[in-house]
């Protein structure tokens, strides 16, 4: 179950990457937008491409329950459901049912929890997450874990620990039974668009709370159960950025060189610059997509909340150093209409220009590790 990741230039902790899926190469340190529903809200799959997104995320969690993995699996999978060739990763969908608070019940078997839709009850265990997302086809897949919250005490962090552990072998094993089932595998009894040899990397997720120790062990146990690559789950729960980014440090050197380190969740684009020097090579985040729709964008010269009543004349561009098409084409004027009066095209416009600085952002980091190393 490996996928090839290479590393090429290396600038202090910060890591310029190679990683290949089955559909396609990514360019590490990569921001990796959010696709909660088959879907970066208001930007279509074209676009995606040519701002240059290598891959996308999608949530198993939202997808379950809508369209629901059975019927995605018989149109081929992910890719092909949503006219994506390039790389997919999903999450396990443990810190989705996380969220639901009340909604939820953990055991030793899974967690239960209701429907945010139609209040209907369902059961995630490390098992039924693998077959969801095998059913899926993402090339990356999350194991199953349990987010600890925040806060917690160190003996409820541990037994959270725990058990995120013990559901890392059990997802890695169904994972191991199950993984040539994946809808565009050779193997497949349904043929899809891509048959290929390759199958889904699984990644496990190092938990441990807020706790340097814990994160330690957490990390060492679950490179004993290894797997091609980690990820740091359990943070942007609510504790301070500081503590985040102590919790990323003491975590981030526990982990194997020549793997993948993914980095769940975060952050502003300021921190995404600072957790790549941290030598993470993953990122994921709503925010650059959900501030969009609430005009809120990001720009080399700060935040511009465009719904502003100082930008109803301005006629210049929302980020004069922006290459991007609506930076290129609208002025500020323009889109403080567009979102004053409500229209669908403010929140397109929006978010292309967000998520075109995230992924400019992390181009730049890319660019100064590997002039880092010739220097
Ligand atoms: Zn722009």
């Amino acid at each position: 179950m490996s996928i090839p990741f290479e590393v090429e230039a290396t600038n202090r902790s910060a890591r310029l990457g190679r990683l290949s899926t089955p559909h396609g190469v990514v360019e590490t340190p990569v921001f990796m937008p959010v696709g909660t529903v088959a879907s970066v809200k208001g930007v279509s799959q074209d676009i995606l491409e040519e701002l240059g997104v290598q891959i996308l995320l999608g949530n198993t969690y939202h997808l379950f329950l809508r369209p629901g993995v059975e019927q995605v699996r018989q149109l081929g999978g992910l890719h092909r459901f949503m006219a994506w060739p390039r790389a997919i990763l999903t999450d396990s969908g443990g810190f989705q049912v996380f969220s639901l608070n009340e909604l939820r019940q953990v055991s030793e078997e899974g967690v239960k929890f209701r429907s945010h839709l139609d209040g209907s009850s369902h059961l995630f265990t490390p098992e039924s997450a693998m077959e969801a997302q095998i059913g899926l086809g993402a090339d990356i897949i999350m194991a199953f874990d349990e987010c600890t919250e925040h806060p917690a005490d160190r003996e409820r962090v541990r037994q959270s620990m725990e058990l995120t552990l013990r559901w890392a072998e059990r997802s890695k094993k169904h994972f191991e039974a199950h993984k040539h089932e994946v809808p565009w595998s050779k193997n497949a009894k349904r043929s899809g668009a891509i048959q290929t040899d390759q199958t889904q990397a699984l990644f496990g997720i190092v938990q441990g709370g807020m706790d340097a120790a814990q994160r330690k062990e957490s990390a060492e146990r679950t490179i004993e159960i290894g797997f091609p690559g980690y990820a740091i789950g359990g943070l942007s729960v609510g504790e301070p950025r500081a503590v985040t980014r102590e919790v990323v440090e003491a975590t981030v050197q526990h982990l194997p060189a020549d793997k993948p380190r993914y980095l769940m969740g975060v952050g502003t684009p300021e921190e995404i610059v600072e957790y790549a020097g941290l030598g993470i090579d993953m990122m994921d985040c709503v925010l650059p997509t959900r501030a969009a729709r609430h005009g809120l964008l990001f720009t080399s010269e700060g935040r511009v909340s465009i719904k502003q009543a100082r930008y109803a004349s301005d006629q210049s561009p929302l980020d004069a150093n922006c290459g991007c098409r609506v930076c290129q084409r609208y002025s500020r004027a323009y889109l403080r209409h567009l979102y004053a009066a409500n229209e669908v095209l403010a929140q397109v416009l929006n978010t292309v220009h967000n998520l075109s600085f995230y992924l400019d952002t992390m181009r730049a980091v890319r660019h100064s590790i590997a002039l880092g190393n010739r220097s």
